[in-house]
């Protein structure tokens, strides 16, 4: 059965020593209270290799929050996904909503980043959704459609098999406001429908399909009683290791 997973995401906060006391706290909160889920913590990069040393690898993965769409060379201020394999991470975070609006990340860009992951042996996390126009003029279908198609669905159905997708509605990043539970079933269902399509029901069913938008302890049960929501990925409740884990007691 898949795997349900809480991963969280940093974003650009938490210097190194805070952000090696903030996964320290994750790590002995898991440790006495044994989680039912796969716990990812996605921090900066200088933070990898530290985390990844500090923490129970049994109870926390680690995961990059981006990685370069070239293999290595004159990439200035780039890092690899070989650099993020060999600080002992295991995911990286493709495609967040974040690096495609302020940096230019495309459906192709993220194609070739996805291909670089896989070939790493790392999982992508990889990211879709709508902005608000396109929720409002009823396009969030079409739209997680084609940022399925255009940057995955050139992988074999073996390695589509390692990546976990994360729908994240644009609109509810950061804002406070969540899809509703109904909200997020559908459009969860719709994208597993999309992948049973393209790979057959197996693939379809085996795939984790995170929620992420505005998740916190208060509203997670909920979310994730949902048949097709697989976890979440967490944005600012993942910056406090009691509210983090008040929503991976959610499950
Ligand atoms: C995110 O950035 O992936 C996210 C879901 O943020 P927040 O939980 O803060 O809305």
């Amino acid at each position: 059965m898949r795997q349900n997973i809480v991963a969280g995401n940093w974003k650009m906060n938490n210097t190194l020593e805070e952000g090696v006391t903030l996964a320290n706290e994750v790590n002995e909160i898991l440790k006495a209270n044994k989680p039912n889920c796969k716990v990812v913590l996605g921090t900066p990069f200088i933070h990898l290799a530290e985390v990844a040393k500090n923490v129970d690898c049994e109870l926390v993965g680690v995961a990059a929050q981006n990685c370069a769409d070239k293999v290595s060379g004159a990439y200035t201020g780039e890092t690899s996904a070989a650099m993020v394999k060999s600080t002992g991470a295991q995911y990286v975070i493709l495609g967040h909503s974040e690096r495609r609006a302020y940096y230019g990340e495309t459906n192709a860009i993220l194609k070739e980043k996805t291909d670089l992951v896989l070939a790493n042996e790392l999982t992508p996390i990889f990211c879709i959704g709508e902005v608000l126009e396109e929720r409002e003029a009823g396009k969030h279908f079409d739209v997680v459609k084609e940022q399925i198609e255009e940057a995955l669905f050139h992988l074999s159905a073996e390695d589509f098999g390692k990546v976990v997708l994360a729908y994240e509605p644009v609109w509810a990043i950061g804002t406070g406001k969540t899809a509703s539970p109904e909200q997020a079933q559908e459009i969860h269902a719709f994208i597993r429908q999309t992948l049973a399509n393209k790979y057959g029901a197996e693939v379809a069913n085996e795939t984790s399909i995170l929620y992420g938008g505005s998740c916190k302890p208060s509203n997670a049960k909920e979310l994730f009683a949902n048949p097709d929501v697989d976890g979440g990925l967490i944005g600012g409740a993942s910056l406090k290791a009691e509210d983090f884990h008040g929503i991976i007691a959610a499950f």
